[in-house]
C-alpha cells in the first residue's frame, strides 16, 4: 500500500510563492479519466488497497510546522507504509527525512533537481528551500546523498557538496546510462524543476538544460533497493502552463508508486 500526503507549505520559498496550492492539482491530475492507473511497470494504481490518499495536512504558521510535516509523515511511515509526499517547496524535505530516518536509520537518499540545495543559509534563512540537503547531511539522516540533474551549482554549494560527501551527477556530465546503485533503503526527493522547462514549466526556479521526463523515468523504473518515502515538490501552479506540469508530477506519482508496490 502507497500513501499519498499532501503538504500545502511554501514558508521558505526564497523568490515566489505559490507551491503550497500544488497537491490537489496533482491529485487531479493523477486521477484525470483523461489517462488510466496503470503503471509502466505493470501495476494497477487503480486497484483495491494499491493506492490511498491520507489528505492534505493542516498546517499552523511559524516554528510549529516543521513538527507538524515530520509528525504526519512519522505516522504513516511507522506501520511500514510507503509515502509520497506531495509539497510545498523543498524545504519539507528535511522534516519528511527526518521522520523516515526514525525507522530507517541506514537511509539512502536520491535526489533528483537543477539545484543543489546545500547552503548554509539563503537570504538569511536556514530552512530555505535552499537548504534543506545541508541540515540533513548536518544531522546526519542519510548515509549517503546523491544527486543528479544538477545544473545551478556555485563555489559555496561545491564547497558544502565536498564537506558532506554528496555525489553529485551534474548535468554537464550525465550519461543516458547512468543508474546509481544502492545498498540500503532508499528515499526519492524530486524537485520538479529537475526536469527541463520544456517538461515542467511551472516552477518558480525555471532552469534550461534539465532532464527529460524520460531519463527521469529510467532512473526511478531502475532503482534496485527498497523505495521506502518520496516527495515531489517545487510544483508551482501559479506558474503552470495548460496543465502540463500538474500532469508530469501526477506521472511521477503514478511511476514511484508503481515502483514501491512492485517491490513490496
Ligand atoms: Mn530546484
Ligand atoms: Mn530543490
Amino acid at each position: 500500500m502507497v500513501k499519498l500526503l499532501g503538504i500545502p507549505y511554501d514558508e521558505h520559498s526564497s523568490y515566489l510563492r505559490g507551491s503550497a496550492g500544488a497537491p490537489p492539482l496533482i491529485r487531479e491530475a493523477l486521477f484525470c479519466p483523461s489517462g488510466n492507473l496503470w503503471t509502466e511497470l505493470g501495476v494497477d494504481l487503480g486497484a483495491v488497497g494499491a493506492l490511498e490518499d491520507g489528505g492534505d495536512i493542516v498546517i499552523e504558521d511559524g516554528p510549529r510546522a516543521f513538527e507538524q510535516i515530520e509528525e504526519a509523515m512519522f505516522a504513516l511511515v511507522q506501520h511500514g507504509s510507503a509515502v509520497i509526499a506531495l509539497g510545498g517547496d523543498h524545504a519539507i524535505t528535511y522534516p519528511l527525512v527526518k521522520a523516515v530516518a526514525r525507522c530507517q536509520p541506514q537511509l539512502s537518499i536520491l535526489h533528483f533537481d537543477s539545484h543543489p540545495d546545500l547552503y548554509d543559509a539563503f537570504e538569511g534563512d536556514h530552512w530555505s528551500h535552499a537548504c534543506p540537503f545541508a541540515r540533513i547531511m548536518e544531522a546526519g539522516l542519510g548515509q549517503r546523498l546523491v544527486q543528479v540533474g544538477i545544473h545551478t551549482m556555485n563555489a559555496h554549494c561545491r564547497e558544502q557538496a565536498s564537506r558532506f560527501g554528496v555525489e553529485v551527477v551534474e548535468m554537464k556530465d550525465f550519461l543516458d546510462d547512468w543508474l546509481p546503485v544502492f545498498n540500503t533503503p532508499v528515499y526519492l526527493s524530486f524537485d520538479i524543476d529537475g526536469l527541463d522547462p520544456a517538461f515542467a514549466p511551472g516552477v518558480s526556479h525555471r532552469e534550461p538544460g534539465g532532464l527529460s521526463m524520460r531519463q527521469a523515468l529510467r532512473i526511478i523504473h531502475g532503482i534496485k533497493a527498497p523505495l521506502v518515502g518520496a516527495d515531489i515538490v517545487e510544483f508551482n501552479p501559479l506558474r503552470d502552463v495548460d496543465g502540463l506540469t500538474a500532469m508530469a508530477a501526477a506521472k511521477l506519482v503514478k511511476e514511484i508508486a508503481g515502483k514501491m508496490i512492485a517491490q513490496l
